[in-house]
């Protein structure tokens, strides 16, 4: 079978080129006779791989020394938990609810320490960014939450529209549009993905942390959810997920090739104008949400008629564009164009919606 254009929001697509390098060093990775999945993390060959994997995306990131950049397990989900239990020092956290995954970050963060809720969006079913100014904010908090791109929704938040305070630290959680625009990671305390989004497969969760922030806590906390333990072992405390790391490594390096994150944002604006540009002229199709706050990662729009949103994702798949249903609380359509979608797949995407468009209404 041919491969089709898969739309989904996690895990997502990865890099052709990507997935024909690993095939071809699959059974013997570059003449060690074993494949990156037989190898002891504590061989050479698999030391390599970490460390370039790592220098490729601090350079891709334009990450600064003073950053710690660690290969953790448990998912964004486990992040949840860690920050609190990490940063925890006067007790109180601040988070912007821009959607459920903030949510769900808030609401884990809850049980360790007194959060305030500087904003809100989900009045309006996180349909928009809510605007607050630093009087929302707690100068004496132990970090401030983000999530720069609400992966359910669609909306994200630009660099630029970051309010904080100098005095504490910004946390994000960027799994949904990290590597696919620029973000001043100077500006950040802690970022953490998992990677199934725009990085590689699932398992693997990278957080990039100042190295201020990691530091002795509680002795009760366990070893593994210290971010001392992996700082302290070049994230080698324990057996990483090596061949996760590695296909990480390789997107890593075609993320260079293809010109960095600034040439990808390039594209990646390119792609989400030609969707948004055909919805915003479309009788039948309709965006969800504030056309300022649009995420360019993914694109959700509705028919306004739940039986022909159903037809549309069913015919949509005979043709080879997979994966593109809305988030199961949300309904509708929702495409995922992370940086390993052609924009071939997403014209091919307007020009089958171009023609439902016609057929339908
Ligand atoms: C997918 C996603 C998560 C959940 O990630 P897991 O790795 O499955 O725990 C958290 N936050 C955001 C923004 C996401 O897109």
């Amino acid at each position: 079978m041919a491969r089709v254009y898969n739309f989904s929001a996690g895990p997502g697509m990865l890099p052709e080129e990507v997935l024909k390098q690993a095939a071809a060093e699959l059974l013997d990775y570059k003449g060690s006779g074993m494949s990156v999945m037989e190898m002891s993390h504590r061989s050479s060959w698999y030391e390599e791989i970490q460390k370039k994997a790592e220098s490729t995306l601090r350079d891709i990131m334009h990450i600064p020394d003073n950053y710690k950049v660690l290969f953790l397990q448990g998912g964004a989900h486990l992040q949840f938990s860690m920050i609190p239990l990490n940063l925890k020092n006067n007790g109180k956290a601040d988070y912007l609810i821009t959607g459920n995954w903030a949510k769900k970050a808030c609401q884990e963060a809850k049980k360790y320490v007194d959060v305030n809720i500087v904003a809100s969006s989900e009045d309006k079913t996180f349909s928009y960014v809510p605007k607050y100014d630093e009087s929302s904010l707690s100068s004496d908090a132990d970090y401030f939450h983000i999530t720069t791109n609400n992966t359910v929704y669609g909306t994200r938040i630009r660099q630029k529209d970051i309010v904080c305070l100098d005095n504490v630290p910004l946390v994000a959680d960027m799994s949904s549009n990290i590597l696919s625009e620029v973000y001043d990671v100077s500006k950040f305390g802690v970022i953490y993905a998992g990677a199934q989004k725009n990085m590689g497969p699932a398992g693997v969760t990278i957080v990039i942390i100042r190295e201020d922030l990691v530091k002795e806590v509680d002795p009760q906390i366990p070893t593994m959810l210290k971010y001392k333990t992996h700082a302290d072992n070049g994230s080698l405390y324990n057996t990483p997920p090596c061949y996760s790391i590695y296909i990480c490594g390789l997107v890593f390096e075609w993320v260079k090739k293809n010109g960095g994150v600034e040439a990808l944002q390039k594209i990646n604006e390119e792609k989400a104008q030609l969707l948004y540009d055909f919805i915003d002229n479309s009788k039948l199709f309709k965006g969800t949400v504030e056309r300022y706050d649009r995420s360019i990662m993914n694109v959700n729009f509705v028919t306004g008629s739940e039986e022909l949103d159903k037809k549309f994702i069913k015919e949509a798949a005979e043709r080879g564009i997979v994966n593109i249903k809305g988030y199961r609380t949300v309904g509708g359509m929702r495409a995922s164009i992370y940086n390993a979608m052609p924009i071939e797949g997403v014209k091919a995407l307007v020009e089958f919606m171009k023609e439902f468009e016609l057929k339908n209404s």
